[in-house]
């Protein structure tokens, strides 16, 4: 398979249904290299859930434009036989695999870094731009390009929010007006945690603001440090809120520096 992509290159890898926090992260790819790869591929490997695989809202038409108008010069929608060639090789994530996101999602990161690895093998990107919003994905992706030294420099991107506080993400059109409404509960939770003056008292506080909306349902809460993504102890100098759980069937991540 030949992309003819120029280099350097900037590659920003998404599942489609953009929005305006995707489109960001194209933003930056483009301020810091003039060939931006935008890719669009529902991994199937990290969906645990077949449902939830199904359910995953598809738009490639609308992707297109909204990736080109954010500077993509290049839009790449591979079929599922271009990334997983017979027996793909499977990346495992290790214990961290295992913890957070991975105690309700089992596989998912293994499918995350399979399918990272094999878009980079692919396109041979020397930037990728990945967003806070997956905060673990983000630490294991740079923890995968670290230790098989693949060579391309990973770019963080800060978490875009709607005006009222929920972070974007192609998720949120599951949500109807109600369950809209209870979703902000969680960045309500986390800016409150953000302003705690101890790392037990942000953990409290956290819980404290979930547990008012009876229509979350919670997977976890939890204060780490984002160094090494451990639970936070009291003199943690980089401290991060991480919240994950239920609103009437649709699953909602967020994430928040807790600025001690
Ligand atoms: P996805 O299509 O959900 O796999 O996301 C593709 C990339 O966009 C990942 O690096 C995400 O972390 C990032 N992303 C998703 N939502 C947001 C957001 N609200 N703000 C910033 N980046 C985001």
């Amino acid at each position: 398979m030949n992309l003819a992509l120029k280099h350097p290159l900037a590659f920003v890898p998404t599942m489609g249904a953009l929005h305006t926090g995707h489109q960001s992260l194209i933003e930056i790819a483009k301020s810091n290299c003039s060939n931006v790869l935008v890719s669009i591929f529902v991994n199937p490997l990290q969906f645990e859930n077949p449902e939830d695989l199904a359910k995953y809202p598809r738009d490639l038409e609308g992707d297109i434009e909204k990736a080109e108008s954010a500077g993509a010069t290049f839009v790449w929608s591979p079929e599922l036989e271009e990334i997983y060639p017979e027996n793909p090789e499977i990346i495992s994530a290790g214990d961290l695999g295992n913890k957070f996101e991975g105690v309700h999602r089992f596989g998912h990161f293994d499918g995350v870094l399979t399918v990272v690895k094999r878009l980079f093998e692919l396109a041979s990107p020397e930037i990728a731009v990945f967003g806070e919003k997956d905060f673990q994905q983000l630490f294991l992706i740079k923890k995968m390009v670290n230790e098989l030294d693949l060579g391309v420099r990973i770019i963080d991107a800060p978490i875009i929010r709607e005006e009222d506080g929920l972070a974007m993400s192609s998720r949120n059109v599951r949500l109807n007006k109600e369950s809209r409404a209870a979703s902000l509960v969680i960045s309500k939770a986390l800016n409150e945690a953000r302003g705690a003056k101890s790392i037990k008292s942000a953990r409290d506080v956290l819980h404290k603001v979930l547990a008012t909306e009876p229509n979350f349902l919670l997977d976890y809460a939890e204060i780490i440090d984002a160094d090494s993504f451990e639970i936070a102890g009291a003199t943690c100098a980089s401290p991060r809120a991480l919240v994950a759980g239920w609103i009437s069937g649709v699953r909602l991540i967020d994430n928040m520096v807790i600025s001690l």
